[in-house]
């Protein structure tokens, strides 16, 4: 009822924007949609949006929109520092993001995780553990559609998982989960938070607004997250894949286990785990932690963990052709991913890399690359850019290729039984596809075809 005859301007028509615009309308709001964008520019469709009464404006932003506004609801894509939104804030207005809106309009407890990477992966595994309940789950958040969507259709018996990004978490007020978990934190986005203490602090709003009642999952093996105990109020349980821990999850003897409240459960062997390298232990481990605090039994924890394929891009396998295994790990769009990916193999690697460059340091991941991989295939705007690095790193056997097509051919050509032929670009893949998407689809295309 909170948003009933209020008027509500919504900066930014992507798909989060849209879906909160056309829900605060539902729940009886007077919305308005804006864009600095014009509506030519943005390839959406709105013709629904218009006849449910929505305001578009689009084309400008300017501080002319913000006369008689009550709410002011900010997409993931605007920082919450642009000039407008400071504007509309000294105004009185009430500034929020849309997973503000979406625990507004929540009747379901909130699981929410953050972290720099692994989100994707560990609320995904999170969203299989709790379906094994029967309890009605949904999962949201940067994953699919828009959270505020997505708890339309969840009652209060049911659970909300949610992926939260740092610049859905500037514009929380009270948005307060149930259960929390901070994965890891490296510098990222540093061009939008400024400085690592801003972006840290912009993670720790995920529990700000949580009690003693609630818990929060941290990772004990993560310098910047541990100290985070001290500043929370929810009970805190560590996980950690480097320490045997009195209290929390953690590998003991090879296996997952969980020591809590005097009892200790051994999930199963980290062996059985599918998803590949030391960064999915975490992923699981943290995964574990809030599960079982969402009253997950631990064999239910154990037969996820065995049969959890991963997520689509990321080291994902595609085929054993004559005797080499393919992998397409298209997400990993800068080189700390691929070192993730690389150190997941022994070695006897072809690395196919390239795309568009981040102009990022390659000397780490150059290292590796003469240390794992037996041919490098380059491609994209980066080729002479890696190639230099490489050479310069010691590697030997480097190639080059005018596209993903010839890269495939050439790898498929040069491979020879139990070798690994891996596509993890380190760059993104705007130079010659839409998105990471549909160049990990033709990659896996383009192998099946070899098959
Ligand atoms: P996110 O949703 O945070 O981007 P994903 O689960 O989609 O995370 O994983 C993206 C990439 O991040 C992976 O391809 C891998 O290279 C890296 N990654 C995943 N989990 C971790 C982790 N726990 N620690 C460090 N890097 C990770």
């Amino acid at each position: 009822m909170e948003f009933k005859h209020k008027t509500i301007l919504v900066l930014g028509a992507g798909v989060s924007g849209i879906a909160v615009a056309g829900i605060l309308q539902k729940h009886g709001g007077r919305v308005i949609l804006n864009d600095a964008k014009s509506a030519s520019k943005i390839q959406q469709d709105f013709t629904f949006l218009e006849r449910c009464g929505i305001q578009l404006i689009f084309g400008r932003q300017d501080e002319s929109l913000l006369a008689d506004i009550d709410y002011l609801i900010v997409s993931p894509g605007i920082s919450i520092h642009l000039p407008l939104v400071q504007t509309a804030k000294a105004l009185g207005i009430t500034v929020m993001s849309e997973i503000e809106v979406a625990y507004r309009l929540c009747r379901a407890p909130i699981v929410a995780i953050t972290g720099t990477n692994g989100k994707t992966t560990t609320t995904t595994l999170i969203g299989d553990m709790l379906r094994t309940t029967g309890r009605d789950i949904v999962v949201g958040g940067n994953i699919g559609a828009a959270l505020s969507k997505e708890v339309e259709t969840i009652g209060a018996n049911g659970l909300v998982v949610a992926e939260i990004s740092s610049f859905q978490l500037e514009g929380i007020i009270n948005f307060r989960p149930q259960i929390a978990a901070v994965l890891n934190i490296t510098p990222d986005h540093l061009d939008r938070h400024h400085s690592i203490d801003l972006y840290q602090q912009t993670k720790e709003h995920i529990f700000k607004n949580q009690t003693p009642a609630d818990y929060l999952v941290l990772n004990y093996d993560d310098e910047k997250i541990r100290p985070m105990a001290e500043r929370a109020a929810a009970k805190v349980m560590y996980f950690s894949r480097k320490e045997q821990l009195p209290q929390g999850v953690f590998v003991q003897q090879g296996s997952f286990t969980i020591a809590w409240d005097d009892q200790t459960y051994v999930i199963c062997p980290v062996a059985d785990l599918k998803i590949k390298g030391a960064h999915n232990v975490e992923n699981v481990l943290a995964a574990c932690g809030v599960a079982f605090l969402a009253g997950v039994e631990p064999a239910r924890l154990a037969a996820v963990i065995k049969t959890f394929q991963g997520v689509e891009h990321r080291i994902e396998f595609v085929a054993g052709i004559n005797g080499a295994e393919y992998y397409n790990d298209s997400k990993a769009t800068n080189p700390e991913s691929s070192i993730k990916a690389l150190e997941a193999f022994a070695g006897n690697v072809i690395l196919i890399a390239g795309g568009r460059d981040k102009m990022t340091d390659l000397a780490e991941f150059t290292g590796l690359i003469k240390e794992k991989v037996d041919q490098l295939i380059l491609l994209g705007e980066a080729k002479d850019r890696f190639r230099a690095a490489a050479i310069k790193a010691g590697v030997v056997n480097i190639h080059t290729a005018p596209s993903l097509d010839e890269a495939v051919i050439l790898a498929h050509h040069l491979a020879k039984p139990g070798q690994i032929v891996l596509l993890s670009p380190a760059c993104s893949s705007y130079d010659m596809f839409a998105n990471y998407e549909e160049r990990g689809k033709t990659f896996k295309n383009l192998v099946r075809k070899l098959g």
